[in-house]
């Protein structure tokens, strides 16, 4: 199938850009790297009468900058510059890793963070790697600039707090803590395909404790789902007995949805194991990732 017919404007500068979306409002649609909104508006799931591209806005919105210890990533930033960036691996390894693990290189070549994270796909990894980092999102609108905190900015599937009429312009990540430590696991059909159910973890690890824990699920709900149950393993010497109770809490606190690939009680079991993994790779300890297997 191809497109509806749409208008096409080639934004000249942000500025530019906002000034089309204040001007066409909810006709149009932001183009960056085009792997998500192309192929939802070749399969008629969009129909955009106005096409906002800003492709060719790098010097304002590509790139990767370290001030001080904050990192902030340009909207129009490359899957593919995620992971060859030296300040992304020393500041995010969970961005990069789990950059790894999206799509294939074709679409990481295209595909840039502030789509992916404008696009806000429940299944995506990016999202749940801005909120396990407690990273800002800035957007620009008609109004100037507003910093959304990650833990705010998804809504619901494919919705963001963005309004029609905003850029999202970059994110900002925070410093990186002394004894930082992460994970990301996601489990998937075939490699490159979108997670059934994927975890993105970042932690202070001191003393063979957690003592802070930040665990994010993707592929469960509408959008990324930070775990409560998992406070219980903060602060405390976890054990087998301890770790297997926070998991019996996961799955009451997860209310995952079936779909083609899954129902909910898979994605349940599979959000513990991954839960195991992610402990037991967090503190060393391989004996924990046992706690998984059913
Ligand atoms: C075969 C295939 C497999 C894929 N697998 C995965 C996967 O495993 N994991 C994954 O996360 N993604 C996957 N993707 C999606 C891919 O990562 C996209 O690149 C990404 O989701 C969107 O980035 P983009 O730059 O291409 O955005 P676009 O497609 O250009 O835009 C996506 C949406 O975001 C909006 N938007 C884009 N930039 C901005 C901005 N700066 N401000 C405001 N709104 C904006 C657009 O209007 C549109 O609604 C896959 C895509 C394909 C085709």
């Amino acid at each position: 199938m191809k497109a509806s017919a749409f208008s096409y404007a080639r934004a000249t500068s942000v500025s530019n850009a906002i000034e089309l979306l204040v001007a066409h409002g909810e006709r149009a649609k932001v183009l960056a790297g085009g792997q998500s909104l192309m192929p939802a508006m070749n399969l008629r799931l969009l129909a955009p009468e106005w096409i906002v591209d800003i492709g060719g806005l790098s010097e304002e919105l590509h790139g990767i900058s370290v001030n001080g210890d904050r990192v902030t990533i340009g909207a129009l930033t490359r899957h593919a510059d995620l992971l060859k960036s030296v300040e992304v691996a020393a500041h995010a390894p969970l961005l990069a890793e789990a950059t790894g693990q999206i799509a294939h290189p074709a679409i990481r070549n295209r595909g840039t963070i502030g789509g992916s994270l404008a696009h806000a796909d429940p299944a995506s990894e990016l999202p749940a790697c801005v909120v396990a980092l407690d990273a800002t999102i800035i957007a620009r609108g008609p109004a100037g600039e507003r910093r959304i905190p990650a833990t705010e900015f998804f809504t619901g599937v494919y919705e963001t707090a963005l309004a029609t009429r905003e850029l999202l312009v970059a994110v900002e990540l925070p410093p990186v803590s002394r004894n930082s430590a992460h994970f990301f696991g996601e489990l998937a059909r075939r490699h490159g395909d979108y997670a059934i159910v994927g975890l993105a973890a970042q932690a202070i690890v001191e003393n063979d404790r957690l003592n802070e824990l930040r665990t994010v699920f993707f592929g469960v709900s509408d959008r990324p789902q930070p775990a409560k149950a998992t406070a219980s393993l903060i602060k405390t010497a976890v054990t087998p007995a301890s770790l297997s109770q926070t998991m019996k809490a996961l799955g009451e606190e997860l209310d995952p949805p079936e779909d083609h690939q899954a129902n909910g009680a898979m994605r349940r079991h599979l959000a513990k194991v991954l839960l195991a993994q992610c402990i037991s790779k967090l503190l060393d300890r391989p004996e924990l990732g046992a706690g998984g297997r059913p």
